[in-house]
């Protein structure tokens, strides 16, 4: 297959230039200018104006199975994905059961085989039944394939307990991502704890809940010299924290969430309490905002982490007190990221690289590469198609989107997966015609 004519952008090797990609059938990549097929039978799809970027990967995603198969499914997880130019995504160990076992591992990695479409890596819990009591089966899940430790939905809460789970981290070679939520501040909080939050009339999570467990991550990782990445960080005091962090030359990392980007409690406020807006933690002040889009330019915030939490409708549809927390974030990721780093002040290949490389390296995975050996996983996207979010057209089982009626700027066309095309835009497949025959 070739794909002429499109703007590559792959941040790992610093390329953003308008080349023809060829796919040869042993999967390799190559680029250059003018590439013109060697069979006859080879496809070639005339991608000017379109955008071609490396898969992309997500180092936080809920594939909900197993046990909540009535919320997603990895057969519908990676679906989503592909539709949203993932390729490789990690999934959190909040399942039923935990995945704190090399079998739960195990059957994750064989469903994800059989019937997934994209690169599922698992992550295993960091302590039993994400308890914080006792370590979960570090070394064994290790050895089963888990790519990265992580209790998400609850802080390690016990700091011995995360001292010794930061120990074998660092000695299994495997990140730890930590959900930083005091539970002592945050208990019963619904909404960001400031101004606007305080006028809803309900329950505030403050920022200091997040922002006083970070504070005890980084320096624990600075005294035992381990590894440590933040989740979806939301406000400012954590991130002036982690670049303190990284000043100091502790090996923090951390992600946000397209959401926390681009939306904040004053739009939950006039939305008149749609638990659609509902996440943990919270949507903050338009400060905290702001905040983040500077970090992100900045470099402070490593990577754009989608935090993919699929919902049934039941889980959304009662009291906002009792609805679930999340948003279903797969096929909606790549436009929001990009409008929230043009908003930044971003260059798109400066973009493209917190959803690809960056993640790739906190997980230690070659991944998130086009040219140069990368694998052909790649995305063709059309940077101006604008069109709107109708969540019954998601893949996703998960509906759950403040994003439903709006329009949002970009649209994948395209997915390929080890040269297999996993998603293929049915809503409208242009960009995708092959090129005439020069001789016809
Ligand atoms: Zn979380």
């Amino acid at each position: 297959m070739i794909l002429k004519g499109g703007r590559v952008i792959d941040p790992a090797s610093g390329t953003d230039a308008v080349l023809d990609i060829l796919l040869e059938k042993d999967q390799a990549v190559k680029s250059g200018a003018n590439l013109s097929p060697q069979f006859p039978d080879e496809t070639v799809l005339d991608c000017r104006g379109l955008w071609i970027l490396p898969g992309l990967v997500d180092i936080h995603t809920h594939l909900r199975e197993p046990g909540y198969e009535y919320k997603e499914t990895i057969a519908t997880g990676t679906r989503a994905a592909a539709a949203g130019g993932i390729t490789t995504l990690a999934c959190m160990a909040n399942t039923l059961p935990v995945n704190d076992t090399p079998a739960v591992t195990r059957y994750i990695l064989e469903k994800a085989e059989q019937e997934g479409i994209v690169e599922v890596l698992p992550i295993g819990a960091a302590t039993h039944g994400l308890a914080s009591e006792r370590l979960s089966d570090i070394g064994l899940m290790k050895e089963a394939g888990i790519v990265a430790l992580s209790d998400d939905g609850v802080s390690v809460g016990d700091a011995g307990i995360l001292r010794i789970v930061m120990e074998y981290a660092r000695r299994f070679n495997l990140p730890l991502i930590e959900h930083c939520e005091d539970p002592a501040t945050a208990k019963g909080g619904v909404v960001d704890e400031g101004e606007t939050g305080t006028r809803m009339g309900l329950r505030g999570i403050p920022c200091v809940s997040e922002s006083v467990i970070v504070a005890r991550d980084i320096l624990m990782a600075r005294w035992l010299g381990a590894p440590i990445h933040i989740a979806h960080v939301s406000c400012r005091a954590s991130l002036d924290l982690i670049r303190w962090g990284k000043d100091q030359g502790v090996a923090v990392t951390c992600e946000a969430t397209p959401h926390h980007l681009a939306l904040t409690v004053g739009d939950l406020f006039q939305s008149d309490y749609d638990t659609r807006f509902k996440v943990n933690p919270p949507l903050r002040e338009e400060a905290d905002r702001q905040a983040l889009l500077a970090a992100l330019k900045e470099g402070v915030i490593d990577c754009i982490a989608t935090d993919h939490a699929p919902h049934d409708i039941q889980s959304k549809m009662v009291e906002f007190d009792d609805a679930a927390n999340g948003i279903s974030g797969l096929e909606t990721a790549l436009p929001l990221a990009l409008s929230a780093g043009r908003e930044a002040g971003l260059t798109p290949l400066e973009t493209v690289s917190r959803l690809t490389v960056h993640p790739a390296r906190v997980l230690n995975i070659d991944r998130g590469r086009l040219l140069n050996g990368g694998l052909s996983r790649l995305v063709v996207f059309n940077p101006d198609e604008p069109w709107e979010v109708d969540p019954a057209h998601f893949f996703s089982r998960g509906k759950n989107t403040p994003f439903a009626g709006k329009t949002l700027r970009g649209r994948v066309k395209m997915t390929l997966f080890d040269g297999r095309r996993v998603f293929v835009d049915a809503a409208n497949p242009w960009g995708l015609k092959p090129v005439p025959d020069k001789k016809a």
